[in-house]
């Protein structure tokens, strides 16, 4: 029989398991403590636990982590891994430091199967779901892997988004567990405001986790009817716009946070025009809290698509701002690494070798308000 993956577990799981090997709950959370917080892959390092326990661990039980197969560390602090998930796929992570918080992306899926047109994880197609270790694994592995480049035993990430490759609802029963591990408090200890899962609009699936682990969501919209949103995210022919205006309306009421962010890719000449921001005024406006955050769009080869221009960008946000909308549009930073939103990992790699990328992409990066600009703004 092959070894369990600790990693595996969230700690209600980790306590099933030990209860089979005959051990109590409280053992469990010590083990989790050492795993999540301490960052242990060695049961020997586990000073107070029986050795007893800890041979039966030996025999039975592994703490195993995906392998970096690259790092890229920008000047400006952002750092980008490729991990690999074996079968020539790999997904990536990126660590976002800010003044006030420090932000990790994480990946959901190898590929994904949702096929968004402006996406090169949706145009590469699906790979396979990830496992609940192979989530938090990233987590796991940038946690620790920072405090001790930064020599601290501090916490150092404090957000996490699964904006990564792929659609975290439709890998909903091993996200669950991964997300339960980032908020306990023997686990990560995250706030509930500051994990933020982002789909692409899985109604039953944000109905679902508002019952069992209610967190931030956004929800990556780009258009503001049915006709255009069919043809830039084709999972709203199953769900469309008003049914998704619904579930997050009804995703509120649970919430740890009262509004939800709504992810807009700006697309040249597409969904970028004054009557596109007029429509989504009137799609949202007094009927469901939220903030738009605008992605200009990162461009891959085969998209055959454009980025807006970045005063249209600002005429856009000026409008929903000025209809009382909360807007952002993401910075870009660090763009001597290649580690764009939607772009992540883009690549599957051959049998033999990583691909190595012939473009560079800025790395964009949330949230700089939009503010009318003073004298001596620089646009972002
Ligand atoms: N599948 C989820 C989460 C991963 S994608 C989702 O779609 O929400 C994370 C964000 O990146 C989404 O808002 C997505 O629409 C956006 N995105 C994807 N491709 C992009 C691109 N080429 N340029 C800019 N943003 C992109
Ligand atoms: Fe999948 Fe999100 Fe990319 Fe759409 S934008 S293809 S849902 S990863």
């Amino acid at each position: 029989m092959s070894a369990v993956n600790l990693l595996d577990f969230d700690l209600d799981g980790l306590t099933a398991y030990c209860e089979q090997l005959g051990e109590k709950r409280f053992r469990a959370t010590q083990l989790f403590r050492w795993i999540h917080q301490k960052g242990a892959s060695d049961f020997d390092q586990m000073s107070d636990l029986a050795k007893s326990l800890r041979a039966k661990l030996q025999g039975s039980a592994v703490i195993e982590g995906l392998k970096p197969i690259s790092e890229h560390v920008s000047s400006d602090g952002t750092i980008k891994w490729l991990f690999d998930v074996g079968d020539g796929n790999a997904v990536e992570s990126v660590y976002i430091p800010e003044d006030d918080r420090a932000t990790l992306c994480i990946s959901s899926q190898a590929g994904c199967a949702v096929g968004c047109r402006f996406c090169s994880t949706g145009h590469q197609g699906f790979s396979r779901n990830l496992s609940t270790g192979e989530i938090i694994a990233q987590l796991w592995f940038a946690e620790h892997a920072l405090r001790k480049r930064l020599g601290t035993s501090d916490r150092v990430i404090s957000n996490v988004v699964m904006m990564g490759m792929g659609e975290p609802l439709q890998n909903y029963a091993q996200l669950v567990p991964a997300l339960r591990t980032m908020l306990d408090d023997h686990g990560y200890g995250l706030s509930r405001r500051r994990v933020t899962v982002s789909t692409s609009g899985v109604v039953p699936m944000i109905e679902r986790l508002q019952q069992d682990c209610p967190v931030a969501l956004a929800v990556s919209l780009h258009a503001p009817n049915d006709v255009l949103r069919d043809a830039l995210v084709p999972i709203n022919k199953k769900y469309p716009i008003q049914e998704l205006m619904q579930a997050c309306l009804s995703y509120l009421s649970a919430a740890p946070r009262d509004f939800i962010t709504f992810e807009y890719c700006m697309l040249d000449g597409v969904n970028d025009s004054d009557e596109h921001a007029r429509e989504l005024i009137a799609l949202v406006k007094g009927r469901i809290p939220c903030k738009f955050n605008l992605i200009p769009f990162n461009p891959f080869p085969q998209s055959g698509l454009h980025r807006s221009a970045m005063p249209r960008v600002q005429a856009f946000a000026r409008m929903l701002q000025d209809a009382g909308i909360v807007t952002t549009v993401r910075k870009t930073r660090g763009d001597d690494i290649d580690a764009a939103c939607g772009q992540l990992a883009g690549e599957v790699q051959d049998r033999t070798k990583v691909h190595t990328r012939l473009r560079r992409e800025p790395v964009i990066m949330p949230v700089s308000v939009v503010r009318r600009p003073t004298k001596g703004d620089r646009t972002v």
